[in-house]
């Protein structure tokens, strides 16, 4: 479906197979674009763009069996899309089907959608993580892959598979009590001595949903 539209694609096929890991890269120009209009203005509203030109490689870097696909996603070109609505936490925008996208958090936190009682900064400020907004909408969408700017030069991306049932590898290793110690945080402690690593590099990238 995006091969189609954006005639750049390495190859008609989608990204497909023992999917590993997911890379995403926006590159110079869209990049160069966003860190302009990155702002500190504890004023402004969400901003949202769609994806026009963009393209994906498939890499078999993996060194344990089964091969698996990984996928680099790159992002050439960027354009505005139109907003309705928008907030200091949110934004109403639809790009055509085919076209990823991509929308601003903004460094500010609010109280509500008062763009008025934003201040810089602040408890929520930086989220690089996808709303379940934000993810609901890319599983609605069937989209590859949505961008997040989370700071000037920082960008999140994000997939349909971050969204829903823990994948089968994931939940058999959680079973066997092997806990990863990147899910704790310093106030958490392991209920059960740290196992070893799971053998399965990609699944070190898999969130829980
Ligand atoms: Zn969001």
């Amino acid at each position: 479906m995006a091969a189609a539209l954006m005639g750049v694609c390495a190859a008609s096929a989608r990204p497909a197979g023992a999917q590993a890991v997911r890379l995403g890269v926006v590159m110079d120009l869209p990049r160069q674009m966003l860190e302009k209009l990155w702002t500190d203005d504890e004023h402004q509203t969400e901003r949202a763009y769609c994806v026009t030109d963009w393209s994906y490689g498939v890499y078999h870097v993996s060194r344990t069996k089964p091969v698996q696909d990984d996928t680099v996603f790159r992002v050439f070109e960027i354009r505005e899309a139109e907003t309705d609505a928008a907030t200091p936490i949110s934004a109403e925008f639809q790009c055509p089907e085919g076209m990823p996208e991509l929308h601003v958090h903004t460094p500010t936190t609010c109280m509500g959608e008062d763009v008025n009682t934003c201040v810089a900064g602040g408890l929520n400020a930086f989220s690089c993580q996808p709303s379940r907004g934000d993810l609901e909408k890319i599983v609605q969408r069937h989209d590859e892959f949505a961008v997040i700017q989370c700071d000037k030069r920082a960008f999140r991306f994000y997939y349909p598979s971050d969204y829903g049932p823990a994948p089968p590898d994931y939940a058999s290793s959680k079973s066997d009590n092997r806990r990863d110690a990147g899910n704790l945080t310093p106030a958490m402690k392991a209920d059960e001595q740290l196992g070893p690593p799971p053998t399965d590099p990609g699944s070190g990238s898999r969130v829980k949903p």
